[in-house]
């Protein structure tokens, strides 16, 4: 969509012709409002890096649902008691299985998104793993310390 398609564009121009407007103001007004304030269109709309990026939160959200669902309820229970049982085949799906579907969806948001990034997101980096790993090995030993883990 250009600016000059955009409705709140549109609106305004055709207010300041209803108004007629007769000051020196008014010409640049109308740049403005037809060009931008810097002589480019400033989109409303988003890019596909953006749009991905909102996926990638969605999809972030979801796995944590999931992952809540399954603490609250067990990895096994199918949310048979739920709204979502009246969806068709969702509760066939138990919550270890859901969890698991939503990481999917997950990796392949990023593996969209990573067309869109200088930096890409990756499972490969298999010596930041094992840092990752260590690190929440090491509080998880502290937790046990202070008796918060079993
Ligand atoms: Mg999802």
């Amino acid at each position: 969509m250009s600016r000059k398609d955009d409705p709140a564009i549109k609106a305004a121009l055709l207010y300041l012709r209803s108004v007629n407007i007769q000051n020196p103001e008014y010409a640049e007004i109308k740049r403005i409002l037809e060009e931008g304030a810097n002589g480019c269109y400033v989109k409303s709309s988003m890019n596909e890096r953006q749009y991905l990026l909102i996926k990638l939160i969605e999809e972030c959200a979801e796995v944590a649902q999931r992952a809540t669902k399954a603490l609250t309820f067990g990895l096994y229970e199918k949310q048979a008691q739920g709204p979502s049982e009246t969806k068709t085949g969702a509760a066939e799906l138990n919550n270890n299985e859901r969890l698991a579907q939503e990481f999917d969806d997950l990796i392949a948001v990023s593996e969209m998104l990573n067309e869109h990034l200088a930096i890409r997101l990756s499972t490969r980096d298999e010596r930041a793993k094992e840092a990752k790993k260590d690190k929440i090995r090491k509080y998880m030993a502290y937790s046990r310390e202070i008796g918060t883990l079993e």
